[in-house]
């Protein structure tokens, strides 16, 4: 295995940190502050786009870093997923970064379903949109009254009318549902209860001024609403949408699930990385600058161990993830159950223990929003449930770990 960065990458990693330098991080205070004064409500009908952020995303695409999570020629950059690593994780270090380059969640796992397989009229009409940045979408999966860490549990329905589908139920968790731009749904549901456990499910797509949809409110997540995406509770009620909004078959739910969510995970985790590395980047800086008792901060009683200790956990957490990353290249995402389980799990639970460090070094001004610590240690504590539980993802480990030897095969 070779993690060394591709010419291709190095070129990327480059350019992306040039344009990281020269116009986010010098906007990062004033467009995190503009992000909070729409927060004050849930009321997400007062939220609107923030005219700084589409302005950086012309600049981005004009410069040509678009869609860096693509693997393809003409839609993206051609970014093997070992190649796009560093540079997601480089957006990872500023909280709205990623979508500047039009490679945020949920939207990067929604344009690869509509990519892999989505129909012609499908990707005409969504995918082209949403590659260009001029819609948002959501995913629509978790209930409110349904354990949906086990997502065969889920309940909302979908039903075949002649040449229509009709959904019914309650999603909640949708993220980006508030946003003013967010125009269409992945709704999964539950269309053939009499097939086998894992094709009773089917995925379709919704446009959200569809009648029969009613948002009910926006959730609030570690105390903050997250405008101007949010995280939404939605009831369908007889929304019908025609047949050809059905994406590949009845029942393949999951089997589409499998291919959205892998990826999907990988790509957090190196964003997560990233905001693990500008956590100890800023608690070195502060820890060096600021003096109480006659020293540096990072001199007193175990700040420098604690500091080696952040630096060995995000190595051993990004070798991990380009494993992962090569093996998703290397061998599909199939192969790499294990490995996307395993950064699942590692990746937000080290960036919870680095930005909490980072936090304490700081002092109060940690807590604050001076810093984007308080959001990183946020990130990593809905990352630990978003995309599936830690448990969830410990059961999967242990499972294809115990089959090695139970199926007989002991090699
Ligand atoms: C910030 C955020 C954004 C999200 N965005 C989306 C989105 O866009 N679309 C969407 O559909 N969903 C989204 N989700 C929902 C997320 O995927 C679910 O919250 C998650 O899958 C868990 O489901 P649940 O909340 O129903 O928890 P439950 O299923 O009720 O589980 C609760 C707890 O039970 C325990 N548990 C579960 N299984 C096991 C096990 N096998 N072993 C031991 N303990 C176990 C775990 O501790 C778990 O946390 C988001 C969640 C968050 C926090």
């Amino acid at each position: 295995m070779d993690f060394s960065h591709s010419e291709r990458s190095q070129d990327y990693l480059t350019r992306l940190r040039a344009f990281m330098d020269e116009h986010v991080y010098p906007q990062e205070k004033a467009i995190m502050a503009k992000n909070r004064q729409l927060n004050p409500t849930g009321d997400w009908n007062t939220w609107s786009v923030i005219p700084e952020i589409e302005e950086l995303k012309n600049k981005a695409k004009a410069a040509g870093l678009w869609n860096l999570f693509l693997p393809d020629a003409d839609l993206g950059q051609d970014l093997t997923c070992t190649d796009y690593a560093p540079l997601a994780e480089e957006t990872g270090r500023v909280i709205f970064a990623p979508e500047i380059f039009n490679c945020n969640a949920p939207d990067t796992g929604n344009m690869e379903v509509l990519y892999h397989f989505g129909s012609p009229y499908q990707q005409d009409t969504w995918l082209s949109p949403l590659l260009a940045g001029e819609i948002r979408s959501v995913f629509c999966m978790t209930e409110p009254d349904v354990a949906s860490s086990d997502a065969t549990n889920m309940e909302a329905t979908i039903e075949e009318d002649g040449d229509s589908l009709i959904l019914n139920g309650h999603k909640w968790w949708t993220t980006g549902l508030g946003h003013p731009n967010a125009k269409v749904a992945i709704f999964m549901g539950l269309s053939n209860p009499e097939s086998a456990k894992h094709q009773q499910h089917s995925m379709v797509l919704v446009p959200l001024d569809s009648e029969g949809i009613t948002i009910e409110r926006m959730l609030t997540a570690v105390g903050e609403y997250d405008a101007p995406f949010g995280h939404g509770q939605v009831e369908f009620k007889n929304v019908r949408v025609p047949l050809e909004n059905l994406i590949w078959d009845l029942g393949k739910g999951f089997a589409i699930a499998q291919g959205r969510l892998g990826p999907g995970r990988i790509h957090h985790c190196m964003r997560a990385i990233g905001m693990a590395e500008r956590s100890l980047e800023l608690a070195i800086k502060r820890g060096l600058q600021r003096e109480a008792f006659g020293k540096p901060i990072i001199k007193l009683g175990g700040n420098a161990e604690r500091i080696a200790q952040a630096r060995l956990m995000i190595d051993q957490a990004r070798l991990l993830t380009l494993n992962a990353a090569w093996k998703i290249d290397n061998l599909g995402v199939k192969h790499a159950m294990t490995e996307i389980s395993a950064i699942k799990i590692v990746v937000p639970n080290m960036l919870q223990q680095v930005s909490d460090m980072a936090i304490q070094i700081h002092g109060g001004a940690g807590v604050s929003h001076d810093f984007p610590l308080a959001m990183f240690a946020a990130g990593a504590r809905m990352l630990r449930l978003a995309d599936g539980p830690d448990e969830v993802h410990l059961t999967m480990v242990s499972r294809l770990e115990i089959a090695k030897y139970s199926q007989g095969d002991k090699k």
